[in-house]
Order: structure tokens, then C-alpha cells, then sequence
């Protein structure tokens, strides 16, 4: 759900987007509108304009508005009939306009004016175009009307506004860090992974040192969760569409299911792992002294999503969770979701993230189960939050149909959050499995199932890592954790014996062997942001020592090579403990 934004702030961008039309017809007379919306930070507005629009003509556009701005007009509101609407867009030639009043349903019919400007508008506005304090435009895309290919492709030009200087300010010098961090932008300088049109849009193509990023959180995940009392499965990528119709995605998301047919019998790509764990856990019969059971798996789903929404490592067509579904009694919920809880805290902490935005989403209007259960469960849940003492928002109504959540977002260095854990009650699947458990009695009961995960999409959270560490990863993270350099030619043998000699030890070591001068294998190590340089010349060579550079302290001095293995294997332990 898109945070509520601040009312006044919406009347003061969608303001700043009449005063850019204003300032576009008064520059380019002819131009045609389309819609002006206020959106998170800023505003756009769409123009059917025969001049392609330019970074230049942005601030040109720019000036045009200071002049609007500095005229003080007042935001006039004027009632008209359907009719009179029609005629005034009529006359003025606003073709799209038109368009938009034949689909509006309201009687009454508002028009704003400032000065000579006119549109046809729902308001509401500022007082005056001299309310604007602080605006910048940023860019200018291409964008169809009413979103379909079909129609007309416009002009959109984007601008950000606030309340004064110092927060526009604020505003650009975290969006030109956040573009410094952008992970496609690092992705690529780094060599991490790719995506190709050829194989697919969504797809990701990890490269080495994006794979072993990838295989490290893999690991270091799967072992947590082996240490906390998870049982590992496995289940298959493609799976019959019957059991798809029995969990009831056939009926809910076919949509942005993968389905084919082999052999005259359908299958479908799994969007999600839930069916593959319910199905062993009614393998056999189960007691509830087996009773929390923990299934984990480390599943790769794929998702069809709109070509539109994909971006980069975070919205994506295949990717892999670290899922798990925790079978449990009504009574041990509380308990299970406070251990979640933990875990996700204590994990990301070790990513690096302190900060966390918590949401609990409630009963939406259209819901299986009875209102008791939802009630528990909902109680359960909001008594784990409170135990862990964590402030969290209500999303009244925005739970799934078939139970209650919890999100919770990392935030990471630029203060942005990324969607990553979630904890789900579902009521649904323990009914369409038919799953049971004999309880004290000897009586046959529903378990509660709880689906969850840690660290969301391997994916998305190494695109949020990417941007938090800027590429620079912390040594048990970093793809490369140590360069080897020779001095010059005479030394790349006992180089290469020191690089062997690392990797025996568990080291990510790379060589650079190239015939360049030393100064420049420095620096270029530096860009790949990696964490340790091990040089070595005549005089490391023999003494069986390194010269040693670190990214964090700068140099260390020349040390034996056992010496080095030592800082660097503390070092990663050091990362990864849990600290308070
Ligand atoms: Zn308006
Ligand atoms: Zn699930």
C-alpha cells in the first residue's frame, strides 16, 4: 500500500502541475493537455506538444514558472454545467479534455483558473501560484494516453515539490545518491548479473561474483534456519494443475501463472511453494506432539508480471524465496510468530539494516474462516508485536482473504524502505488440503498454518543490499574479498602461490595479472570496490609476506600471508555475530 501522503502537499504539487501547463502553453501555444496528477514527492503532467522536449526546454519550462509563480495568480474555482464544460474544452481544442469529461459521472463540473490558464480539474489547490516555494523538474517520458498502446503517446514531464528550499534540497542530494547506488547501475560496473531479451524480460542472469553474493546469503539463511529447528524440503518447479485448482491459485492468480501442457496433461510453473509443503506434511498422519513442524526451502517461483512493473533485481519474473510454512496448534501462534520476529531482526541486523517499518494487515470484507479465527489469530499477532515492543501501522482491511499478516520493511542507509519479511496466518489451505493432526484426545483437528519469510526474494534483497552498501560489501558478503597484485612480472608465481594458498583457506581471491603498472591495478581494484589488496614484490616474496591495503583502514603494512588469513577469517566471523 502507497503511503498517505501529507493533504497539504498533495494540493501543493497538483498546484505546481497547473502552473508547468500553464507554463508549457504559454512557451509552446498549441499544446494539448492531458492529466496533471500529484504523485509521491512531486507531480507530472502529460502534453500532446509537436516540440520533442529536451533537458534544455525543462529548464526553460522552469523559468516560465518562476515568472507564473512570482505573478501570484490566484487558483480560481468555477461550477459549470456538463455543457459549458464541453464548449469551453470545445473551443480551447483540449481534445483529451473531452475525452476525460465524456468519462467523468459527476453532475457538477468544476474548472480552475489562474491568470489566463484554464483546466478542467476536481481540485483542490492552493491559494495562489505564489504558494509554490520550492519545485525542480526532472525528467520528461513518453507515456500513451489513458495508458493503451492504442491511443495517442504523449509527452509526461516529471517535477518534484515541497514546502520550502531546504527539503527540495534534501530531496535531490538522496536522489543523486540513490542514482549512485541504483543496482542495475552497480550490477553492471560490478559484474554481478544481467538481463537479456533474448532469454526474457524478468529474468535474471547472475554472472560469478553475482552468483556466489547470491550462494553466501543462500548459505549463511539455510544454516540459520537448520540452527533454529527447520527441516529442509524439496519440492518440484512444474506441478500438475490440479493441485493448483485444490489450493485455489487455478481460481485466485492464474493470471500470473506460467501454465502449459505435456503428455495431454496440463502443468503450471510454481508461483508459490505453499503445495509442495502441505503435501508432505499429509504424507503421513500427524500428532500434536510433533507439533511445531518448520518445512524450509529455499524455492525459486515464477510470477508472470506486467512488463511494465518489472525493475531490475526488485520486481522480477522468477526468483527465489526463502519460504517456510510453520504447521502449529491455535495456542503456539503467538509464540511462533515472536520467534519469526526475532529471526528476522537478528538476520537483518547481520545484513546491516537497524531500522524496520512493521504494517499488520486485518480482515479485509471478502474472507474465509470464521470471524472467531480471524479474531485469534489477529490477537495473536498484535500480542507478538507487542511482546517484541515494535511499532507497527494497521492496514485495516488489506489482509489477504484467507488471513491476517504482518509486513515488515528493512530500511536501508538512504532511510528508504524495502519490502522483505512476511508473516501470514491462512485459514484457507488447512481446509482445501483437508490437512489434520490428532490432538490430546485422540481427535482429529485442522492445523494452523503459517507461511513466512525472512529475507522476502533473494532477488529484491540483494538489489536492496546493492543499494545499501553502494557495492561496497562487507568481507563476508564481498564477491571478491582480497586482489592479489604483482609488482611486476618476476612476481606473479609467487603470486599466484599466495592466491592458492587463500583460496585453501576459504578465500574469494582474485589475481591481477595484467601488464600494468601497479598504481593502476590498485586503483582499479578500488573501483571494484574490493575490501583487501595483496601485494607483493622481491621483498614479500623472500620474506612470505603481503603488503597489505584494506578499503576500511587504509594500509596495513607488510604482514606474513598466515597473518592475513587470520585478519580476514576474524573479520568475517565478526560480521556475521548478532550484536544488541
Ligand atoms: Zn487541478
Ligand atoms: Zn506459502
Amino acid at each position: 500500500m502507497a503511503k498517505k501522503q501529507d493533504e497539504s502537499l498533495v494540493k501543493l504539487r497538483h498546484s505546481a502541475a497547473h502552473v508547468m501547463a500553464d507554463a508549457v502553453q504559454r512557451l509552446y501555444p498549441g499544446t494539448k493537455l492531458g492529466i496533471g496528477p500529484a504523485i509521491e514527492d512531486g507531480f507530472y503532467y502529460d502534453f500532446d506538444c509537436e516540440k520533442h522536449f529536451t533537458p534544455e526546454d525543462l529548464s526553460k519550462i522552469e523559468e516560465e514558472m518562476l515568472r507564473i509563480i512570482k505573478e501570484d495568480l490566484r487558483f480560481e474555482k468555477k461550477g459549470v454545467t456538463r455543457e459549458e464544460a464541453a464548449r469551453i474544452l470545445r473551443d480551447s481544442g483540449e481534445k483529451f479534455k473531452l475525452d476525460l469529461l465524456e468519462g467523468l459521472e459527476d453532475e457538477k463540473i468544476t474548472i480552475y483558473t489562474h491568470g489566463d490558464f484554464m483546466d478542467l480539474c476536481r481540485g483542490p489547490h492552493v491559494k495562489s501560484t505564489g504558494d509554490i516555494k520550492a519545485f525542480k523538474l526532472l525528467s520528461v517520458a513518453g507515456a500513451y494516453w489513458k495508458g493503451s498502446e492504442a491511443n495517442p503517446m504523449l509527452q509526461r514531464i516529471y517535477g518534484v515539490a515541497f514546502k520550502n528550499k531546504k527539503e527540495l534540497e534534501n530531496y535531490l542530494k538522496l536522489r543523486e545518491e540513490a542514482q549512485k547506488r541504483d543496482h542495475r547501475k552497480l550490477g553492471k560496473e560490478l559484474d554481478l548479473f544481467s538481463f537479456k531479451d533474448s532469454i526474457g524480460a524478468g529474468l535474471v542472469l547472475y554472472h560469478p561474483k553475482g552468483a556466489i553474493l547470491r550462494q553466501v546469503i543462500a548459505d549463511y539463511i539455510t544454516a540459520r534456519h537448520l540452527e533454529k529447528g527447520y527441516q529442509l524440503i524439496s519440492s518440484p518447479h512444474i506441478l500438475k494443475s490440479d493441485i493448483w485448482i485444490q489450493s485455489g491459485h487455478y481460481e485466485y492468480y492464474k493470471e500470473h501463472m506460467y501454465i502449459f501442457e505435456s503428455d495431454k496433461q496440463e502443468y503450471a510453473v510454481k508461483p508459490m511453494n505453499c503445495p509442495g509443503h502441505i503435501l508432505v506434511y499429509s504424507s503421513k498422519i500427524r500428532s500434536y506432539r510433533e507439533f511445531p513442524i518448520r518445512y524450509f526451502e529455499l524455492g525459486s517461483v515464477y510470477r508472470h508480471e506486467k512488463s511494465g512493473v518489472l525493475h531490475g533485481l526488485l520486481r522480477v519474473r522468477g526468483f527465489t524465496q526463502d519460504d517456510a510454512h510453520i504447521f502449529c496448534l491455535r495456542e503456539q501462534v503467538e509464540a511462533e510468530v515472536i520467534s519469526v520476529i526475532n529471526f528476522v531482526v537478528e538476520t537483518l541486523r547481520v545484513f546491516g539494516f537497524r531500522d524496520f517499518e512493521v504494517e499488520l494487515s486485518t480482515r479485509p470484507e471478502k474472507y474465509i474462516g470464521t470471524l472467531s479465527d480471524w479474531d485469534e489469530a489477529t490477537v495473536a499477532l498484535k500480542n507478538a508485536l507487542g511482546q517484541k515492543k515494535l511499532q507497527y501501522d494497521i492496514n485495516e482491511g488489506d489482509g489477504a482473504f484467507y488471513g491476517p499478516k504482518i509486513d515488515i520493511k528493512l530500511k536501508d542507509a538512504l532511510g528508504r524502505a524495502w519490502q522483505c519479511a512476511t508473516i501470514q496466518c491462512d485459514f484457507a489451505l488447512p481446509e482445501r488440503f483437508d490437512l489434520k493432526y490428532t490432538d490430546r484426545s485422540g481427535k482429529e483437528k485442522r492445523p494452523v498454518v503459517l507461511h513466512r519469510v525472512i529475507l522476502g526474494s533473494l532477488e529484491r534483497f540483494i538489489g536492496a543490499l546493492i543499494e545499501h552498501y553502494g557495492g561496497a560489501f562487507p568481507l563476508w558478503l564481498a564477491p571478491v574479498q582480497a586482489m592479489v597484485i604483482p609488482i611486476a612480472e618476476a612476481h606473479v608465481d609467487y603470486c599466484l602461490g599466495l592466491r592458492e594458498f587463500l583460496h585453501q583457506k576459504g578465500l574469494r581471491v582474485e589475481i591481477d595479472t595484467r601488464d600494468e603498472k601497479m598504481q593502476r591495478k590498485i586503483r582499479d581494484a578500488e573501483m571494484s570496490k574490493i575490501p583487501y589488496m595483496a601485494i607483493a614484490g622481491s621483498r614479500e616474496m623472500e620474506t612470505s609476506t603481503v603488503s597489505v591495503r584494506s578499503r576500511k583502514d587504509g594500509n596495513v603494512g607488510v604482514i606474513k600471508k598466515e597473518e592475513f588469513v587470520e585478519r580476514l577469517l576474524e573479520e568475517i566471523k565478526i560480521d556475521q555475530e548478532v550484536e544488541d
